[in-house]
């Protein structure tokens, strides 16, 4: 089974989707497999880290702004060379585990959208797979 989740993204920034992904794992009721979460863009992503502080995700925000500068020599005639890099550095999915019905994820970790070229209207894919 696939879910679908759609989401009004700001600017730029990390989006806690972790309560969205458990209300997929809720309609299943397994007690262990693997969820994949897949976003189908090309400049936003899908990553895995801290949400007990959210001065974490605006630093990896500043950082890949940082390591990530828009360029004039860019080609790509759309003006976003930078949200793709960035996108393409975070990559598009994440893999967790579930064990016991539950994520099995880090005390202090959370399932992030990164929306690079933003505001717009996103999705993401939620599979849950037994086993
Ligand atoms: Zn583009």
């Amino acid at each position: 089974m696939i879910y679908t989740f759609n989401l009004q993204t700001p600017n730029e920034g990390f989006i806690d989707i972790t309560n969205k992904v458990k209300e997929a794992l809720e309609k299943n009721l397994i007690a262990e497999g693997i969820c994949i979460i897949y976003c189908p863009h090309t400049t936003a992503g899908i990553t895995i880290n801290e949400n007990a502080d959210p001065d974490v995700t605006k630093d990896l925000i500043f950082a890949l702004k940082d390591i990530f500068p828009d360029k004039k020599e860019f080609v790509h005639m759309e003006g976003n060379s930078a949200a793709h890099l960035k996108a393409s550095m975070i990559g598009s999915s994440a893999t967790v585990i579930i064990s016991e019905g539950n994520l099995l994820l880090g005390t202090w970790q959370g399932i992030y959208f990164c929306e690079f070229d933003g505001p717009r209207s996103r999705k993401f894919f939620v599979k849950i797979i037994k086993g």
